[in-house]
């Protein structure tokens, strides 16, 4: 029982934050999950919990091709793999701005084309895409490539999502706020005043708080399961009214 029964999923970068709060409530509402991340350690615990777990590079083309092998069709991506550089378009290198989209949007259209022939033969499918509020609702300061990057998945999702609506897939992307998860605690330590950090962070959400990587998943269930079958296409936004 549960909204995902029946449905099989693969999950990029599940071993910490969204991703990881994702392969919990995929499991817990049913569906039979492979949690996949860099950091093979890190996804451990998952296996116990009755989620299968893959060492899985997004970077790597020949990786995904493997895997995806191995796994057979599959029903629902949840391509959540993403990184933050801070900084404006003249702290940005060639180095970080390849890189950002290489891991924020390449890694999509190289997991979308591994698996999406699968989905079409088993007649559908639902693809999510992991983007921000930085870039297309809203100019966050100091996140350029990012946002750059984040804004570039919202054009793939649309793309996707139109080229297969007859085929039965979906493909939508979420646009989270402010989200409590391990890479945030880094990015607020590495300001060297952690409470002042924090601080700020929590001043870009007008809720006063950040959101928790669990309000996240819940809709990346929704978007997930065959109660959210009329939407593809769009950004869902969750983001505590950041970009208000
Ligand atoms: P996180 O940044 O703490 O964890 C990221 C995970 O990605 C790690 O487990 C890491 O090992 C894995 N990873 C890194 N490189 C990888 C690769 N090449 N292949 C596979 N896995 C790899 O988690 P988070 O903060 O919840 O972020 C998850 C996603 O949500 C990202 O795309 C991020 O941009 C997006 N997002 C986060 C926030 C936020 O505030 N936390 C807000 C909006 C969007």
């Amino acid at each position: 029982s549960g909204l995902l029964a029946g449905k099989r999923a693969v999950i990029t970068a599940a071993a910490q934050g969204i991703g990881r709060a994702a392969a919990d409530a995929f499991r817990r509402e049913g569906a039979s999950v492979i949690a996949t991340d860099i950091n093979e350690e890190k996804l451990g615990d998952l296996a116990v919990k009755g989620i299968e777990i893959a060492k899985l590079d997004v970077l790597s083309e020949e990786a995904i091709e493997a895997f995806a092998a191995r796994t057979g069709a599959i029903d629902v991506i949840f391509n959540c793999a993403g990184f933050v550089h801070a900084g404006s378009i003249l702290e940005a290198s060639e180095k970080d701005y390849d890189f950002a989209f290489d891991l924020n949007v390449k890694s999509m259209y190289r997991m979308i084309r591994a698996f999406l022939p699968g989905m079409i033969e088993k007649g559908g499918g639902s693809i999510i895409n992991m983007s921000s509020v930085a870039g297309v609702p809203m100019g966050v300061p100091n996140r350029f490539v990012y946002s750059a990057s984040k804004a570039a998945v919202i054009g793939l999702t649309k793309s996707v999502a139109i080229d297969f609506i007859g085929k039965g897939i979906r493909c939508n992307a979420i646009a989270p706020g402010t989200v409590q998860s391990p890479s945030l605690e880094e990015r607020m330590r590495a300001q060297g005043n952690y409470e002042e950090a924090r601080a700020a962070f929590i001043a870009r959400q007008p809720m006063g708080r950040l959101g928790t990587p669990e309000e996240i998943a819940a809709l990346a269930v929704y978007l997930a399961s065959d109660v959210s079958a009329y939407t593809t296409g769009h950004v869902h936004v969750v983001d505590g009214g950041m970009s208000l």
